[in-house]
């Protein structure tokens, strides 16, 4: 077994990053996640941070390195919302505050990251993007460009870190059961599920177990990718 490792996952208080945060739990590690509102998953400790603030991104990471004893080895930039509304009715501000949260905050992230991971000579950054980043879906354009953008982070930051011995990797969930999805009307839930080849929406602990793939010694040669979780929705990327 490898040596348990420091984390850091945002969003971690539900959904998606919280069944990451327990599976690395669960396999040993150190977990912290960030949250805006309430606690982590049983046994794992939260730190408060909302993504779109620089401020509160470093002090997270400040909070969390305190309380694990040393700079973040493996960080999920997980955090991510929705505003969705089609293209000719999308205000500045439906499309800026997506980005904010689901771009520039993973950049935040992964920026404050560095820092740590360049002193440790490892590291290991996660970006959980969407089958929509590259798929595409009408009334999603803000959401679609932010998660498309974290391809070209994880793409330059691979190239800019790779030798310092720092992955940085893409996961494209497609539809996973959480309030994301739950608040989707029946009719467009039931459009994607005739899509999807698998034949169902999938549960967080699937994405969890290839984001704790990813972060494993055994993916250390797996840089830049984009890795779908999505039962063949985006087939084709
Ligand atoms: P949820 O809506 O269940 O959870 C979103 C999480 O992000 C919450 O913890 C929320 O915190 C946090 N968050 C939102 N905005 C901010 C912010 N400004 N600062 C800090 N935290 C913030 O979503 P999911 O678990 O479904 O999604 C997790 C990630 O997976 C997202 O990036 C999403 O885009 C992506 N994804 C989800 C898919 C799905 O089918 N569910 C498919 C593809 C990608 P709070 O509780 O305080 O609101």
């Amino acid at each position: 077994m490898s040596e348990p490792r420091r984390v850091l996952v945002t969003g971690g208080n539900r959904g998606i990053g919280a069944a990451i945060a327990t599976a690395f739990a669960q396999a040993g590690d150190h977990v912290v996640i960030t949250s805006r509102t309430g606690d982590g998953p049983d046994g794992v400790q939260a730190v408060p941070c909302d993504v779109t603030s620089a401020e509160q991104v470093d002090a997270a990471f400040t909070q969390a390195e305190e309380l694990l004893g040393g700079p973040i080895e493996v960080v999920v930039a997980n955090a991510g919302i929705t505003h969705d509304t089609l293209l000719m009715r999308m205000s500045d501000d439906d499309f800026s505050s997506v980005l904010d949260t689901n771009l520039t905050g993973a950049f935040r992230c992964a920026r404050r990251a560095s820092k740590g991971m360049l002193k440790l000579k490892r590291g290991r950054i996660i970006f959980i993007s969407s089958v929509v980043g590259l798929y595409g879906a009408p009334g999603q354009a803000n959401y679609a460009a932010s998660k498309a953008g974290l391809v070209g982070l994880a793409r330059s930051i691979t190239r800019e870190l790779g030798k310092r011995g720092i992955t940085a990797n893409v996961v494209a969930p497609g539809f996973i059961d959480t309030d994301m999805t739950r608040a989707l009307p029946d009719k467009q839930q039931a459009e994607y599920l005739a899509a999807i080849p698998a034949g169902r929406f999938a549960e967080p602990e699937e994405v969890a177990r290839v984001v704790r793939f990813l972060a494993s010694d055994d993916a250390a040669y797996i840089s830049g990718a984009v890795v779908p979780v999505d039962g063949g929705l985006g087939m084709g990327h």
